[in-house]
């Protein structure tokens, strides 16, 4: 960043109006939040991001409107890497994972921060994606998570530009693909494995709404498990292992599974199905289970019971009837390590320091987001929210309420030049 510059006295009156933090005084983690308001072009920054708020919001309503299924972004990120050339970024590229990047050199290429947003939706093809506004709500599947965190990289990037800030790091921005269900996080898996491998300093996801800061990552681990059998006639063919017989002795067994309350670890089977007819014995069963926890190590323990439970269902199925004929297969379709950014770690310091310099609450959350992939190689990385409210995030009827949205987007802001700093 160039150099501080002294706060004229007009500015400081307006400054102790809107930012009650600063009368308060500041102490501890809040002072470089407040360092940075000091500085003339960054207060200039912020104005400017929160009077570009409406075009904030049209951003996040024309992304929003372009169709992002799984496995299916493209063309959205066609439209978000237009987007990021129009604002004048450098190197704005499609990686073969189908992240779309555009880079800010600072003064130095490090330190390198990414700030990123993703592109996906939970929403299949042919969901109807138009989006209403009623007053400051506007009502469509994605408005919040995440066409508002795409829409705040956008304007954190273009208030960059237009402001001529020049911060002593490089900043990437970044519309990734793959963080919903069954994408399990390949667009930032490819970013870190291949794309920027070894070249991220820090990484910041804007996802979700209000003003929280999520820095443990909850871990998920998904299995999609299937047992078979020859089947049979139920009559003819009595005294045949049963795939569904196996697949109930399972249910039973992780059923009593015993975790902890602290970290909190969860199991679920969400999904069953299989058999042909009720005078079947089925050749075929399934189930889709999810289990999460925000500690490795309970995760990979509840794994184990998990696996064991399945293998002793089959194994018993089989004892039952004397015979060997069931066969499993446990398909891992999810896999989101768990792992956390302390506290305490500057990256968190930072955005706690510039959420409190701005006058806002601070909110310390666990979540599963694109930031657990970075957190489990030991990068500082946080998810922040976008600002606003959300409400029905995953649902048809999922909306967004702007009402003082602005001040996601200054926080992300003001987060993003404290990162771009040795
Ligand atoms: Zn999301």
């Amino acid at each position: 960043m160039h150099r501080m510059s002294i706060v004229p006295g007009a500015l400081m009156v307006l400054l102790l109006v809107q930012w009650p933090a600063l009368v308060a005084g500041q102490t501890g983690a809040s002072a470089l939040g407040a360092r940075l308001l000091q500085d003339a072009s960054v207060r200039s920054a912020l104005e400017g991001i929160r009077a570009a708020e409406p075009k904030t919001l049209e951003d996040q309503i024309r992304l929003c409107e372009i169709e992002a299924p799984p496995f299916k972004e493209i063309r959205r990120g066609v439209v978000f890497a237009e987007m990021l050339r129009e604002i004048g970024l450098a190197n704005v590229r499609t990686d073969t994972e189908g992240n779309v990047l555009g880079e800010l050199a600072g003064a130095e290429p490090r330190p390198h921060l990414v700030l990123a947003a993703h592109l996906d939706t939970v929403f299949p093809e042919g969901t109807d994606v138009r989006v209403t506004r009623e007053g400051p709500v506007l009502r469509g599947p994605g408005i919040g998570d995440d066409c508002r965190g795409l829409a705040v990289v956008l304007a954190v990037a273009r208030t960059l530009v237009t402001s001529g800030i020049k911060t002593p790091g490089t900043i990437t921005f970044v519309g990734n693909v793959g963080e919903e269900g069954l994408g399990d996080l390949r667009g930032v898996k490819y970013l870190f494995n291949e794309g920027l491998k070894g070249r991220v300093d820090r990484f910041v996801s804007i996802d979700g709404t209000g003003l929280g800061i999520t820095h443990v990552a909850v871990g998920s681990l998904r299995y999609r498990v299937t047992f078979k059998g020859p089947g049979g006639h139920s009559f003819g063919a009595f005294g045949r292992s049963n795939p569904i017989h196996a697949l109930g002795r399972a249910v039973a067994a992780i059923s009593n599974f015993e975790v902890p309350r602290e970290p909190k670890t969860t199991f679920s089977v969400g999904r069953i199905g299989g058999g042909t007819s009720v005078n079947s014995i089925p050749f075929e069963a399934w189930m889709e289970v999810d289990m999460r926890s925000s500690d490795a190590a309970a995760l990979q323990s509840l794994d184990a019971k998990f696996n064991k439970a399945v293998d002793d269902a089959v194994r018993d199925e089989d004892a039952r009837w004397n015979q060997r004929m069931l066969t499993v297969d446990k398909a891992l379709v999810g896999n989101r390590p768990a792992g956390q950014t302390p506290a305490d770690a500057p990256i968190v310091r930072a955005a706690v320091a510039v959420t409190r310099a701005l006058g806002a609450t601070v909110t310390l959350d666990e979540g599963s987001t694109d930031a657990n992939y970075p957190m489990s190689l030991g990068i500082p990385a946080i998810t922040i929210d976008g600002g606003g409210r959300g409400r029905d995030a995953h649902a048809l009827t999922e909306t967004f309420d702007s009402t003082d949205a602005w001040r996601g987007a200054q926080r992300a802001l003001l987060l993003t030049i404290a990162l771009a700093q040795p």
